[in-house]
């Protein structure tokens, strides 16, 4: 089950939500393919899942354990390598003094990259309260960076990304998905959960029509 969100967690506590949330973004569509996928740092001690395997499908044991500095300090001890996606997590980590980053594959992720230039942005809708110091009537804005063929490669785009919109807790790839951190797993899972509502919401305020960046309003 998963416990209760800002409190130290023990290793195998850890170890355990990572794959129940990996799980549970499965279920979502958010890690199909052995796409997408979640880390959490606890203090000075960064739990990540490893690179290609089936996210539904982890197991506590097949977690790996990184320093501040992202480098692996504790490894599964098996074929596995580290996730593709470490030197984009260490970017919210680093830049963001995040708690926990998540990586979705959404459908909803992807098709919000299509209807917009090079930042998403939306107003209006009440979604937008679940995003950290975000306003219901205020414009938020998403950047969206370009993808590269090898999800490394985005690293030093989406930490350009970070510092140039420091109001937004993602970062969206286009053609592919989006980063969503916060201070802890539990903001990260809630704040990822409204922003794929937003993007969702874009996706078909723009099919009605109308213009998603006042909400379909005005
Ligand atoms: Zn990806």
């Amino acid at each position: 089950m998963i416990g209760p969100a800002a409190d130290y967690l023990s290793d195998a506590e850890v170890r355990e939500l990572i794959c129940d949330l990996c799980r549970h973004f499965y279920q979502l569509g958010w890690a199909s393919g052995t796409g997408g996928g979640i880390s959490i740092r606890q203090r000075d001690q960064i739990y990540m899942a490893p690179s290609g395997v089936q996210k539904e499908r982890l197991e506590p044991q097949d977690i790996f354990v990184l320093d501040q500095t992202g480098e692996v300090v504790q490894n599964p001890g098996t074929d596995f390598k580290v996730s593709e996606c470490q030197p984009l997590f260490m970017n919210a980590y680093r830049l963001r003094d995040a708690g926990a980053v998540l990586h979705s594959h959404s459908l909803n992720a992807m098709a919000a990259t299509l209807i917009y230039d090079s930042t998403f942005k939306v107003s209006n809708l009440e979604m937008m309260k679940g995003i950290q110091g975000v306003g219901v009537f205020e414009s938020h804005e998403v950047p969206i960076i370009a993808n590269t063929a090898r999800e490394a490669d985005l690293a030093n785009s989406m930490a350009a990304a970070i510092k140039a919109y420091p109001e937004a807790n993602a970062v969206l790839v286009r053609g592919h998905g989006v980063y969503v951190w916060g201070e802890t797993w539990a903001q990260a899972k809630t704040q990822a959960e409204c922003y794929d509502y937003l993007f969702a919401a874009a996706v078909k305020i723009k099919e009605l029509g109308l213009n998603p960046e006042t909400g379909g309003q005005g």
